[in-house]
């Protein structure tokens, strides 16, 4: 779970996010939306520590992200419990679909190359790239690098997964075959913040929709209650501009 408590966060005289509070439970399902630069990305980042917050209080897994500095030990702990799924895919090129699924397991959890190996293959088959195992990311279309990235993350057991713009790197028919994937982790129980402009995702899979305004938090709620019966007149002109 992640708890986040009027969180702030500046990048030089820039507010980025001012006082962004919220919770995400085990097995819930976040949708974040807003206009571009709202702080989307930088929030998400703030949850794994690829950034760190400049004020209010952050508690990921239990693990208290408010402090300025984490030693080693902790972000590596951090970083195996929370994953990302990057909009750019960010698999490592000279490795095969299958190096790129066990080099996190072997040098972080200090598996063996068959043990991890087992795993990769378990979650390979399912996002449905089982036989994608030797093959290089240059050789695969942009949905199955993006599956490769999601399996990756599996890989490492991850307690919550974090999405940023997962879809918006792809061609337009390669978009469904990456959210039926999504789809079905969340029908699995996994814990996901999904940053995305994909409304109907958000509407059928997210529990929960946060719209930011301006690093706020303007709205939140059901999907139904944010996506179809938006109460803020900055939310419905979002939504407008959607369609
Ligand atoms: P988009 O929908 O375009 O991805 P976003 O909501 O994800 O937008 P962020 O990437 O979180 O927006 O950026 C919020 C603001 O912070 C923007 O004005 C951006 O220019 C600024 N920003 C983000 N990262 C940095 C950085 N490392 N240094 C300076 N400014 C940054
Ligand atoms: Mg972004």
């Amino acid at each position: 779970a992640i708890t986040f408590e009027n969180i702030e966060k500046n990048f030089g005289s820039l507010r980025v996010l001012r006082g962004i509070s919220g919770e995400i439970h085990r097995g819930e399902v976040v949708a974040i939306i807003g206009s571009s630069g709202c702080g989307k990305s930088t929030l998400l980042r703030c949850f794994n520590r690829l950034e760190a917050i400049d004020g209010g209080r952050l508690v990921v897994n239990g693990m208290d992200l408010s402090k300025p500095k984490l030693n080693y030990r902790q972000l590596r702990q951090l970083r195996s419990q929370v994953g990302m799924v990057f909009q750019q895919f960010n698999l490592f090129p000279h490795l095969s679909v299958l190096e790129n699924l066990t080099i996190a397991q072997r040098k972080v959890l200090g598996k063996s190359a068959k043990e991890s190996a087992q795993l990769a293959a378990f979650y390979l088959e399912k996002v449905g790239l089982f036989d994608k195992a030797s093959a290089y990311p240059e050789q695969l279309s942009g949905g199955q690098k993006q599956r490769v990235a999601i399996a990756r993350s599996l890989c490492m057991n991850p307690q919550v997964i974090l999405f940023d713009e997962p879809t918006s790197a792809l061609d337009p028919e390669l978009v469904c075959e990456v959210l039926q994937v999504m789809q079905q982790l969340a029908a699995d129980g996994m814990t996901m913040v999904v940053v995305t402009h994909e409304m109907q995702f958000a509407r059928e899979v997210a529990s929960r929709v946060m719209f930011l305004n301006q690093g706020q938090v303007e709205e939140q709620g059901s999907a139904r209650e944010v996506l179809t019966h938006p109460k803020s007149d900055r939310l419905r002109a979002f939504l407008s501009r959607l369609n």
